[in-house]
């Protein structure tokens, strides 16, 4: 490579603040991400890449040759008010980057534009994924069916961290987040007056055994060296004090690692509703729905974005797995890649809040790193 990755970047550090704010001050929830991917695709188009549209969603390809290299941003914002009086404030009520994809998107539109910039000194071709509705909303899945996979031999995406210090880059092996599912149901009893219980099916207590019966799912059928979540977080039944209700609804979530642990949690779940219910003489519904697969990093792939890091001065380390989930696994069932963190904690200026959090901020100081690590594992990936 004739040129320096994190010197260009430091040059358009002020183009991809400004658009991180642009998107901060304007955010739009998953699938409704018109005007960022207007943004986006007209600086593409300005620069030279090849579009297709999925929706909301971009898939944008420059060079060409054998190889294909990808790198991914998610565009959508959070149902959250914004509560911190930052100059970028967003300037729609309800709505708020709340988890720092205005800066994932920014960061790609500076490396897009470097890329362009330096397009002939390219081995292959790299193609550049604006995804929308990661939060919950499944968007990489839409983006694989709209063929941004195609061809593509392997896959790198940046998430700003929380948990890592401003500027340093996490990259793990293996098991990075954790695959996610929801559930909900009801236990079905019979009503009746709370003076007579002995004339109900009360599926209050009912449910309570339930709830308790799958606190062992992780304590006592998972494995003690593997992890699982199992969280109930809504439950609702009866409104009167003297009235048994005819039913308890409930809802929740699960998380894990690794798929047959997945498995065994919904299988117990399963299980203990089947067991409990017939106990007590009621009835039940269960609907489960996998939501994102664990997200799982290639090791060579790891082991190559430490390379590169290395070889360009970019500072990086280890990142702890989290129980969060994130729909880049879907990618990386695919094809091989590595999910990337960029820390941005900065305790002297506040930023510190988690992500989701109504304050939650990101240390722009450091967005010009991920954009200079995508630069270089693109570039350094395609002349492999
Ligand atoms: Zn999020
Ligand atoms: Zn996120």
């Amino acid at each position: 490579m004739n040129f320096n990755p994190l010197s260009e970047a430091k040059r358009i550090e002020k183009e991809i603040i400004a658009w991180r704010r642009d998107f901060h001050m304007n955010p739009e929830l998953g699938y409704e991400e018109e005007r960022t991917s207007k943004v986006v695709e007209e600086h593409l188009r300005e620069w030279g890449y090849t579009i297709r549209r999925v929706g909301t969603g971009i898939i944008a390809d420059i060079g060409k040759g054998e190889k294909t290299v990808a790198l991914r941003a998610d565009m959508d914002a959070l149902p959250v008010q914004e509560e911190s009086d930052v100059l970028y404030k967003s300037k729609i009520p309800g709505k708020m980057h709340a988890c720092g994809h205005d800066a994932h998107t920014a960061m790609l539109l500076g490396a897009a534009k470097i890329i362009a910039e330096y397009r002939e000194e390219l081995n292959g071709r790299v193609r550049l994924i604006f995804q929308p509705a990661e939060e919950g909303g499944n968007g990489a899945v839409k983006m694989i069916e709209g063929g941004a996979l195609e061809g593509v031999n392997a896959i790198f995406g940046f998430h700003v961290w929380m948990e890592l210090p401003s500027g340093v880059i996490g990259i793990r092996d293996g098991p990075f987040l954790a695959g996610a599912g929801i559930f909900g149901g009801k236990i079905i009893g019979k009503g009746g007056h709370g003076a007579s219980p002995h004339e109900t099916v009360d599926p209050i207590p009912i449910m309570a055994e339930a709830i308790m019966a799958f606190q062992s799912i992780v304590s006592r059928n998972v494995p003690p060296i593997e992890t699982g979540v199992v969280s109930v977080t809504s439950v609702h039944g009866g409104k009167a004090f003297n009235v048994i209700p005819g039913e308890v609804e409930f809802k929740g979530t699960f998380r894990f690692f690794k798929p047959e642990i997945g498995g065994l949690i919904q299988r117990r779940m399963r299980e203990v509703l089947e067991g409990v219910t017939k106990a007590h003489g009621a009835k039940y519904e269960l609907s489960i729905e996998e939501l994102t697969p664990p997200t799982i990093n290639s090791r060579e792939m790891a082991d190559f974005a430490r390379k590169v890091a290395e070889k360009y001065g970019l500072k990086y380390g280890d990142v702890p797995p989290t129980m969060g989930a994130e729909d880049f696994a879907f990618y990386l069932q695919k094809v091989p890649g590595a999910f990337l963190a960029l820390g941005i904690r900065n305790e002297e200026k506040g930023i510190t809040y988690p992500h989701h959090h109504p304050k939650f901020d990101v240390d722009e100081e450091v967005l010009h790193l991920g954009t200079a690590m995508e630069v270089a594992l693109a570039f350094e990936f395609l002349r492999g």
